[in-house]
């Protein structure tokens, strides 16, 4: 009877236990994705500001197709825009930084690699933003703005962003492919959300991001018809008060 009891007991401990390493689990993949919150230093997402002014900012790349669709676009708009550019792509593609720099907009680090990256050595934390920051200084660029691959990180990853002397810039805005084919729609959804102050995310890099270099128009549009300045994330950073909790 007593050997029961305890073997009961055990089991009742097993079962917590597993329960409270799925809570835990289940709270780091929340925390690791935290828009205006992080563990280590501060994430910003958007800042506090009665100006109808926004940061419009293009992740990804650069690819010469994607600098090829954005580029005209911002000019006609006489709009600029900060790039979060990835190490690697920037060695196969050159002289596409230099041409971002040229039109007047701001770039921002988003990794070597872009590999996911919770769980892995500090040695490869510290490459990855030093790597990608070697070569944005080499393509001309100097910036102290850092965004992690799919808005993931916890705490190796901000502790090297910090070390290396970088803010981490997250968005309370983000296109959303997977829910809009339709570019009016797409743009629309982007459009219904902002706010003075935001920080909107979009993707037109990559081939199969045509949906979003076509709303891009439609976006710029209909929000410089609203009234609001768009410009690059350092600007707007400037011009109100960061929110990095919310
Ligand atoms: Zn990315």
């Amino acid at each position: 009877m007593i050997g029961k009891i305890v073997t009961l007991a055990k089991w009742k401990f097993v079962v917590g236990g597993i329960v409270l390493l799925l809570l835990a689990a289940g709270a780091t993949h929340k925390i690791s994705k935290a828009r205006c919150f992080q563990l280590v230093g501060e994430a910003i997402c958007r800042v506090e500001t009665d100006r109808k002014i926004v940061a419009l900012t293009f992740d990804d790349g650069p690819t010469p197709e994607g600098v090829d669709a954005v580029l005209p676009v911002l000019e006609e708009f006489g709009v600029q825009a900060t790039f979060f550019l990835i190490g690697n792509r920037l060695e196969r593609f050159p002289g596409q930084a230099e041409r971002l720099l040229e039109a007047g907009h701001e770039l921002g680090n988003h990794t070597y690699s872009h590999e996911r990256n919770l769980f892995r050595s500090q040695d490869f934390y510290r490459s990855e933003v030093r790597e990608a920051d070697r070569l944005l200084r080499e393509a001309g660029a100097s910036t102290d703005l850092f965004r992690p691959p799919f808005g993931k990180r916890l705490i190796g990853l901000p502790l090297e962003v910090e070390d290396a002397g970088y803010r981490t810039i997250m968005w309370d805005v983000e296109d959303r492919p997977e829910d809009f084919t339709d570019p009016a729609l797409f743009a629309q959804d982007i459009i219904d959300r902002v706010e003075p102050g935001s920080i909107i995310l979009m993707h037109p890099m990559y081939r199969h991001n045509d949906t979003a270099r076509a709303a891009l128009p439609i976006v710029l549009r209909e929000l410089q018809a609203r009234g609001y300045e768009i410009v690059p994330v350092g600007e707007l950073l400037r011009a109100g008060e960061m929110v990095a909790e919310r």
